[in-house]
């Protein structure tokens, strides 16, 4: 049996593109979403992440602005520019890109952002909305998850899901995600017994773990939904040999890059699951479409619309 690969990147577009018709819709009543992405000093993936959401959001017609402030910057700097951004009323959505300088208070500068546009979904208010789904903001990340089930017909409500990982930022939320949607949960992380054998129970399994291939076939149940949320770059040439000898594709990548991105899940997998969430092309493109849904939604939320016409409103 090989797995049928869940195509993220077209799922992504897709969302994109209603999203894009909805905008269109809010600006002909006069109303269009805007997103504040606060970059601080210069690190150079979080500068690649930001650009890819200042693009997603000009596709989308979403006003961006990017806001640097200095790698020296205080806390004390930092709330005040969160305060002056949530008393905008044209911005919808505040993301303060991680990580933040050392000398940061990061939890503190989270904590200041206002509920009503915390995009990312990592405000306490807004996990405590999610646990009692009420309408609010859901992590980008684990709603992408839930996207690439939905929109590939895959069933939910009564299976067994495998969530390995219990992070704040994706592990947790993708849980409660697929609890609020009547799948029947088993959270694992790294102190869980028999990890293999917990994993083999579930219709559905989600991988966020950050180590490469770490979920080979013994963990799969055949047939199973696999999730690969991993996002972890190899660039030892044994370790590439083990997952990858004898793959043109990523032998071609090897070579030119010295480098490939691998997720949590064993390329074996493939063999075993039903469906399978590649890495690249998988949850990743997601994330910033989930971004953007966020935005347009928090635009509406706030002027108390909490309904979204493009299908995904349907998560929370
Ligand atoms: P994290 O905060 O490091 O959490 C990792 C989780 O995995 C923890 O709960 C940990 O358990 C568990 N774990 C670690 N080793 C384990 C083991 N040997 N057996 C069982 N559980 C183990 O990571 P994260 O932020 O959730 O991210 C997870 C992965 O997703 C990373 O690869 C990250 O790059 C990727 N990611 C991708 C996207 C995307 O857009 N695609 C977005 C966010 C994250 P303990 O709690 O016991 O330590």
């Amino acid at each position: 049996m090989s797995a049928t690969i869940l195509d993220g990147t077209r799922i992504a577009q897709q969302i994109r593109t209603e999203l894009a018709a909805e905008v269109r819709t809010l600006a002909a009543n006069g109303l269009r979403p805007g997103l504040a992405v606060v970059l601080v000093g210069h690190n150079s993936a979080s500068e690649i992440y930001v650009r890819g959401k200042v693009k997603a959001s000009e596709e989308v017609a979403i006003y961006s602005e990017k806001l640097a402030p200095p790698e020296s910057s205080s806390t004390e700097d930092l709330l005040a520019l969160i305060e002056s951004l949530n008393r905008r009323d044209e911005i919808d959505g505040i993301l303060v890109q991680l990580p933040l300088p050392p000398q940061v208070d990061a939890k503190k500068v989270l904590l200041a952002v206002d509920p009503a546009k915390d995009v990312d979904g990592f405000h306490p208010m807004n996990v405590g909305f999610l646990s009692t789904q009420r309408p609010g903001l859901v992590p980008c990340t684990p709603a992408g998850v839930m996207e690439i089930l939905r929109r590939s017909q895959i069933l939910v409500a009564g299976q067994e899901a495998v969530v390995v990982g219990r992070s704040d930022i994706v592990g947790k939320p993708v849980a409660m995600l697929l609890t609020n949607a009547n799948a029947t949960v088993t959270i694992c992380h790294s102190k869980t017994r028999n990890l293999a054998e917990v994993c083999r129970r579930g219709d559905i399994l989600v991988a966020a773990i950050g180590r490469a291939g770490m979920i080979t076939r013994d963990f799969v149940k055949p047939g199973a939904a696999v999730i690969d949320v991993g996002m972890n770059t190899i660039t030892d040439p044994a370790e590439f040999a083990r997952f990858f000898a004898g793959n043109e594709k990523r032998e071609e990548t090897f070579r030119k890059k010295g480098s490939v991105l691998i997720g949590d899940v064993h390329p074996e997998v493939a063999e075993v699951a039903g469906a399978l969430s590649p890495v690249p092309g998988g949850v990743g493109p997601l994330t910033i479409a989930m971004l953007m849904f966020n935005t347009v939604k928090a635009a509406k939320l706030r002027r108390g619309d909490g309904k979204l016409s493009v299908a995904s409103g349907q998560l929370c």
